[in-house]
């Protein structure tokens, strides 16, 4: 056994071996060691041939579903290895059990519904790039993703300069379970590096090659040809698509799941996002994420297929208007109509996973019960499609049409198809009287039917035969207990032994003397009788024959459900869109949002817009307070918002990116009007966060990210600028930033010559007062604050926006509104006042007077003593982290000492833990 374990082993090397034994699946050596951490179960040791023990940890194989949904998780692979002649009970095993990897399990390749979160999709993504030398100037990539436990599966390819942020855009997107790339020989790959902090395997370079992989696709969808997927032009996206095929075959041992056939698609028909800007608005949380995000505060859908399809509505919105109108055509009918929304909200809760059945249909996994819910969520799709069609002919009813309930499919799970008693403790199995009262696994009396009585005549043949035999058995307890007067005798069925008799140890005097002693366990011994021994040859015999016959049955009428997967899978999606704009309609009318106006213009107007997921999040007392923003890529294209910390800036600025994603992906929008000229692109950069894992200090970051935006925002983008330069000194930051908008400017101009489009629309957050000088300099560009109530010393905020810039930081007002010691806020205003004093006119001062001029009258910020206390916003910065560690602490000292903009990454650890150890020995 341990010569077949290694074999076995050697075949699969990076996997996790469950290897089965009996009711076991075991781990053994390294693997076992991981197990037991992993999974924390126990470590023991095994005999293996002479003086050899090697560690083991086992799971048992009923419960083998929950672990390898944990080892998956971590991003484990696990090769699966069964036991592949059948035991036969009572029949000692002879010689060596063969054994066989019949699956791999890894996180791209799960069909197990234990395995799987409904309301996401669990995608496999394969991506590979040319090198560079045969592609020109840049790689050319191609990427293939598919959801096996759905079907679907797409691929595309693209080059350009902007190929590589493409690709990660791409992925962030699609946020796969796990990624394959082409194995190399030495060093860090391109397609690695696009995939990084993902599950990557890697996958033999010689599947990837075009010939390899063309094959692999035509055996896979059996096609001679593969002009009819479309990809006759696309040699990189065949690569791809058909090294994943070949990797999911390889990870079903020969008999993947059905796809359903390979679709192109063109990632410049959906508005680009890149991973960034996904996370910085919180369009959605990864898998197993936490947090608020747009996407559960919008998702009312009632079905997992719903919630799969939002999903991607959210993460692609639409750049082509017509289509984004035809998606708020079918919001509105189902906004403006309560009843018919209703009433398909309704029969959509009892729609089940029709997608994801159809799938398991089709690979033959489908359980009975998977096969009933397919069938009442069909008669509920004919409901719907009737309720749908109730009302005017519009857009929401035209979605009916979508819809086809497969009669025939319902009718004959119908008919073919046991369905047990949900949850029932006493499954009564295929025959009267033969209750499975625990006499243990495998026994074939208990077996639960899969066909129903009457479908297949030979089954009906083999069971009528044993019938006799099995009514026996299941009246042997009671006539053993009246003949022997042992009124706790049981009978009951072991792999092993078969069907016995159970005598509790009390009453070992009266076992009479036809009983033939089998077995003693802990409480009692186990007895056979001739009698029963012949029936249960009869049983067993006979229970294979039907066992396979019925299985034969079961997979005829799986067979016929999967001739139809695709009308199913076309009903699946029509359901999973009606779900999709039934959940939008609901959750704009809970909570007031209107119907956005999409034109190809260059305009952006939203009225009264709020940010949707802060406002869901406000309890009931405070309002969110609703604000304009009229941006117009011909016109007035910027925007350049200042106010102190904590006034709404970056709320605003999210708001308008929401609104914009909302409308486009098909939604109404938090407003009271909005028109919104479409958007290609929107990028969102925010000042001063870091990104250590990739080894960039912060004011890299920042300007690596700002760098992409000036290449390639385009006069129909978005982008939204939150104190960007805020990395560096005031004076670089500012000169930075001023530099970025008067670049955008400029740029524009030539694209409004070319393409008739306008300059990119930017809304650009700051609390450097002094850009807004820009608006008497720039054309276009125009000043908005936040305004802020001053009462005495303290401030409100009213988180209204309003023309102008504002006049000063309020860092102070802040420190007090937080909680900080009056005694140390009014030291610093102290300090602050007499800074102010010693500062001679111009420097760096300068421009904040022109600020606060620009918004002379306006602003409550120009009396004597608000003057008095403005500093500079740079001053104030330190100043308030000063207030929080007192200056002659020796901790507060070495950070002062600190250059943070030329610390590595790891020097900055190495600090920590410095500063750690003077905390520690103070
Ligand atoms: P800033 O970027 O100016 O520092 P934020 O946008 O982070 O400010 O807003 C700070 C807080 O103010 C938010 O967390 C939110 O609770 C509240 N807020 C912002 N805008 C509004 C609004 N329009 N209505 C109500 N509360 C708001
Ligand atoms: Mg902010």
């Amino acid at each position: 056994m341990r010569r077949q374990y290694l074999d076995l082993k050697a075949k699969h090397p990076e996997a996790i071996l469950f290897f089965r034994l009996g009711d076991f699946y075991e781990t053994f050596d390294d693997d076992a060691e991981t197990c037991a951490r992993l999974l924390q179960i126990t470590l023991t040791g095994r005999e293996m041939g002479r003086g050899l023990r090697v560690p083991m940890a086992g799971v048992p194989f009923h419960a083998v579903q929950g672990y390898l949904a944990r080892l998956v998780q971590l991003g484990r692979t696990v090769a699966v290895c069964e036991q592949v002649e059948d035991a036969r009970p009572g029949a000692p095993a002879r010689g060596m059990m063969a054994r066989e990897v019949t699956r791999i399990v890894t996180p791209g390749t799960v069909v197990e519904p234990g395995m799987l979160d409904g309301a996401r999709n669990n995608f496999l993504l394969a991506v590979v790039a040319t090198p560079v030398a045969r592609g020109g100037d840049f790689p050319t990539w191609a990427i293939a993703y598919a959801d096996v436990s759905t079907g679907e599966f797409r691929c595309t390819q693209f080059g350009g300069p902007d190929g590589s942020e493409e690709v990660r855009r791409e992925i962030a997107r699609i946020d796969p379970a796990e990624c394959i790339v082409p194995r190399a020989e030495a060093g860090p790959t391109l397609e690695a590096a696009a995939c990084a902090g993902r599950v990557v395997t890697r996958w033999d370079a010689w599947r990837w090659e075009l010939g390899a992989a063309s094959q692999a696709l035509g055996r896979a969808f059996g096609v001679a040809t593969l002009s009819g997927f479309g990809l006759d032009d696309l040699p990189e996206a065949t690569r791809a698509a058909g090294a994943l095929v070949a990797y999911l075959a390889n990870a079903h041992a020969g008999r993947p799941p059905a796809l359903d056939g390979v679709a192109t698609y063109l990632p410049g028909r959906h508005v680009r996002l890149d991973p960034f800007t996904r996370r910085n608005l919180d369009l959605d949380v990864p898998a197993r994420g936490s947090g608020p995000s747009l996407l559960r505060t919008i998702d009312e859908t009632r079905t997992a297929p719903g919630a799969r399809l939002l999903r991607r509505w959210v993460g692609q919105p639409l750049v082509d208007v017509d289509a984004i109108r035809a998606r708020h055509d079918c919001v509105a009918s189902l906004f403006g109509d309560g009843g018919r929304r209703g009433a398909v909200r309704t029969l959509l809760g009892s729609v089940a996973d029709v997608e994801r059945i159809a799938s398991r249909a089709a690979n033959g996994s489908a359980t009975p019960r998977d096969l009933h819910a397919m069938r009442e969520s069909l008669g509920a799709a004919g409901r719907i499609a009737e309720a749908l069609r109730d009302g005017p002919n519009d857009a929401a009813a035209a979605l009916a049409d979508g819809i086809d309930p497969c009669v025939e499919v319902q009718d004959l799970v119908e008919r073919a198809i046991f369905l047990a008693p949900r949850a029932a403790p006493a499954t009564p199995g295929r025959f009267e009287g033969a209750a499975s009262n625990g006499r243990g696994a495998g026994d074939p009396l208990a077996a639960e039917p899969l066909v129903r009585p009457g479908f297949s005549r030979e089954l009906d043949g083999l069971v009528a035969g044993v019938q006799e035999a099995r009514r026996w058995i299941a009246g042997l307890e009671g006539v053993e207990r009246e003949r022997t007067g042992i009124p706790t005798l049981k009978v009951g069925y072991n792999r092993v032994f078969g069907y016995y008799i159970h005598v509790p140890t009390r009453h070992a005097d009266r076992v009479p003397a036809d009983y033939v002693r089998r077995q003693t366990v802990a409480d009692g011994e186990r007895f056979v009788t001739s009698d029963l021994k012949a029936k249960e040859d009869v049983v067993i015999e006979a229970a294979a024959a039907i066992a396979k016959a019925e299985r034969q049955a079961y997979d005829g009428v799986l067979a016929t459900i999967a001739a139809d997967a695709e009308r199913l899978r076309a009903t699946a999606s029509a359901l999973a869109a009606i779900d999709v704009v039934a959940g939008l309609a609901e959750v704009a009318v809970r909570r007031g949002y209107v119907r956005p106006d999409v034109d190809a213009g260059t305009e952006l107007e939203i009225h009264g817009g709020r940010h949707p997921v802060v406002e869901a999040s406000m309890d009931g007392d405070v309002a969110f307070v609703p604000n304009d923003c009229v941006l117009d890529g011909t016109g007035r294209w910027a925007l350049i918002l200042t106010g102190p910390n904590m006034a709404g800036k970056s709320t605003y600025l999210r708001s308008v990116a929401l609104i914009v994603l909302m409308a486009q992906a098909g939604s109404f929008v938090p407003a009271m009007r909005a028109r919104i000229g479409v958007v290609d692109r929107v990028f969102t950069r925010v000042g001063a966060h870091d990104d250590l894992a990739a080894g960039r200090s912060t004011f890299m970051v920042e300007m690596v990210e700002a760098a992409q935006i000036l290449r390639y925002a385009t006069g129909r983008s978005l982008v939204i600028l939150d104190e960007i330069g805020r990395g560096t000194g005031t004076r670089d930051g500012l000169a930075i930033a001023q530099a970025v908008v008067e670049y955008l400017h400029g740029r524009g101009g030539h694209e409004a010559d070319a393409s008739a489009a306008g300059r990119t629309r930017t809304l650009f957050a700051t609390h450097y007062h002094e850009l807004a000088s820009l608006e008497s300099t720039i054309p276009g560009v125009a000043n908005a604050r936040l305004e802020v109530l001053e009462e005495g010393d303290r401030v409100a905020f009213l988180h209204r926006v309003v023309p102008g810039a504002a006049g000063r930081s309020y860092g102070i007002h802040v420190a007090r509104l937080a909680g900080m010691p009056r005694a140390v806020t009014d030291r610093a205003a102290a300090l602050l006042a007499d800074d102010a004093d010693d500062r001679t006119p111009g420097g760096t001062d300068a421009p904040a007077r022109t600020g606060r001029g620009s918004g002379a009258g306006k602003g409550p910020s120009d009396g004597d003593a608000a003057r008095r206390v403005t500093g500079t916003p740079a001053r104030v910065g330190p100043m308030q982290l000063t207030l929080f560690a007192p200056p002659s602490h020796p901790v507060a000292e070495a950070i002062r000492e600190v250059d943070v903009e030329a610390l590595t990454p790891l020097e900055a650890l190495n600090l920590l833990a410095k500063l750690r150890g003077m905390v520690d020995r103070a």
